[in-house]
């Protein structure tokens, strides 16, 4: 039997709960763990809070993480990091597994070739039968179907080897596109497997595409990155339709049809404007053909009442026009985008020592204790020096990464923590690089962990790659951290660790020394669990 972990992103529990209640009902071989990435927006909850609404069967394998609040595709990515397995499914929250499909993943990656790097599952629309949908709803549900986003198993070796996903792409469908096709120029092959998930319904509306404007973002930045032929190489990565749901003649079609009817519509201002009544006539007849033309396509299929044409009109009207803005800022736009890094591939999985090493403060090279007003107090961890001391002697950069307090106290000062993390590098030696959020946990800043930007910050500050990094530290927050920045990273459990950290840490290591020999001259699976 191969090994996988399922990953689950989840922006909202009803969808969650509808997965998690299939997967637990499915026969077959149960994943190693199901990586819950909580993305939700705002103060993270703690961890295990999901526990209780797990179903029983999957409650010893799952595990909750704090996403980074990053938006999706840095859920995944976190999701792939945070994973042990050598396949990782990602399942969108929402999406059903069908009764048999632990059975069919099981016989999907066992017959999986040796090159193959993903293996897609089928995704159905749902019926009347699954939820209380209508028609047009059970379309769009179809539509998205095609996209083929809602059941990937990838082969974490093969994602390794890509450096993931590329963050700057807003929608998965976008990112998995991108990926596809570096999986393919790398030699990975893309397959199509034997298993079934049921989609979630969505909600159509007359407005549909004005909400794809970042589908229309994202395809212009797959433009930009890999050429004009960007369509063909990724159906071919895919080996199936692809991400394209609309057909590329559908889609010249509607794209020629709207600049058509937007070019009328603008026309007919100008005669009118300059006095030439009879064109701004005949320009205006065409803009209302077109619109009504395009108005009849968005009416739902069924019960048609006066609210279902008002709507249907209005979109017709303000569609096309704004769709088309939407196409040229995207490009626009992606100009801009791909000017930025994209995904690095990552160190071969253990092999070689990292460039920096980045520590937790509290917990990890201090006891925690309250110290807030006595900084003569502050204790060194067991053992902490003498890590310190053989990185430093290896030619390894060291850091500090911290949050401001104890999640429950009050966040200290700005200038309280300066004092706190001076006192430290008196007891510990100097930091090559310091990194304190002083922010509230409820604020939602980026740089308090579990979110990666002081990790990603303190690596820019030493000019290494977070790749080229690792984080340890005592808490899931530093390990979430570090995963999602893209580093390596170890967790040194006390007695405040959570159990789910313990579980589902992909390296750890009882002591700060056993972590830096690891580090320094272990493989990662060697001292792992
Ligand atoms: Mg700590
Ligand atoms: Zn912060």
């Amino acid at each position: 039997m191969t090994p996988f972990d399922v990953v689950i992103p989840a922006s909202a529990r009803p969808q969650l709960a509808v997965s998690l209640r299939a997967l637990a009902a499915a026969r077959g071989p149960a994943p190693r763990l199901v990586i819950v990435i909580d993305d939700r927006p705002g103060p993270v909850d703690p961890p295990g809070s999901l526990d209780g609404e797990a179903p029983a069967a999957l409650r010893d394998r799952l595990v909750v993480l704090p996403g980074s609040g990053r938006g999706p595709v840095a859920a995944r990515d976190l999701g792939w990091r945070a994973g042990t397995a050598p396949w990782i499914v990602f399942l969108e929250a929402g999406s059903a597994p069908w009764p048999d499909w632990l059975a069919a993943l099981a016989t999907d990656l066992s017959g999986a070739a040796e090159e193959a790097g993903a293996v897609r599952g089928h995704v159905r629309a749902p019926t009347e039968g699954d939820a209380p949908v209508g028609p047009k709803v059970a379309l769009v549900a179809a539509g998205a179907a095609r996209r083929g986003t809602q059941d990937v198993a990838y082969r974490r070796s093969a994602v390794m080897e890509a450096g993931g996903f590329d963050e700057r792409f807003e929608t998965v469908a976008g990112a998995e596109a991108d990926l596809a096709v570096r999986m393919d120029a790398a030699g990975w092959s893309g397959m199509v497997g034997s298993r079934s998930v049921t989609s979630p319904a969505v909600e159509a509306d007359p407005w549909q595409s004005l909400r794809l404007a970042a589908e229309i973002r994202d395809e212009a930045l797959l433009r930009t990155i890999h050429g004009r032929v960007w369509r063909r190489r990724v159906a071919e990565a895919m080996r199936s339709e692809g991400l394209t749901g609309e057909g590329g003649r559908a889609r010249l079609v509607r794209i020629v049809a709207q600049a058509a009817t937007t070019t009328a519509g603008l026309g007919a201002i100008l005669a009118f404007r300059t006095g030439r009544a009879k064109l701004a006539g005949r320009a205006g007849a065409a803009w209302a053909a077109g619109t009504a033309a395009f108005a009849w396509s968005l009416l739902p299929r069924g019960r048609v009442d006066r609210t279902a044409v008002r709507a249907a009109l209005t979109a017709g009207a303000l569609v096309p026009p704004v769709a088309l803005a939407l196409q040229v800022v995207g490009q626009a736009r992606s100009r801009v985008v791909v000017r930025g890094p994209g995904p690095a591939p990552s160190r071969a999985d253990g092999t070689g020592s990292p460039r920096a090493v980045l520590f937790d403060r509290d917990g990890t090279l201090v006891v925690p204790a309250s110290f807030d007003h006595d900084l003569e107090r502050v204790q060194p961890m067991p053992g902490a020096a003498r890590a310190l001391g053989r990185l430093r002697a290896s030619g390894v950069a060291v850091g500090m990464v911290s949050d401001g307090g104890p999640p429950s106290s009050r966040p200290r000062r700005r200038a309280e923590a300066r004092r706190l993390d001076r006192r430290v590098e008196e007891l510990l030696g100097p930091f090559d690089v310091v990194a304190t959020c002083t922010h509230g946990r409820a604020e939602g800043c980026r740089c308090r962990k579990p979110a990666p930007g002081n990790v990603i910050w303190a690596a820019h500050r030493l000019g290494v790659d977070p790749s080229a990094c690792a984080v340890v530290g005592d808490a899931d927050e530093d390990v979430v951290a570090g995963l999602a920045a893209g580093a390596r990273a170890v967790l040194v459990p006390n007695g405040t660790t959570s159990g789910g950290a313990l579980r589902w840490a992909p390296e750890v290591e009882p002591t700060i020394e056993g972590a830096v020999d690891l580090l320094l001259h272990g493989s990662r699976g060697g001292a792992a669990r």
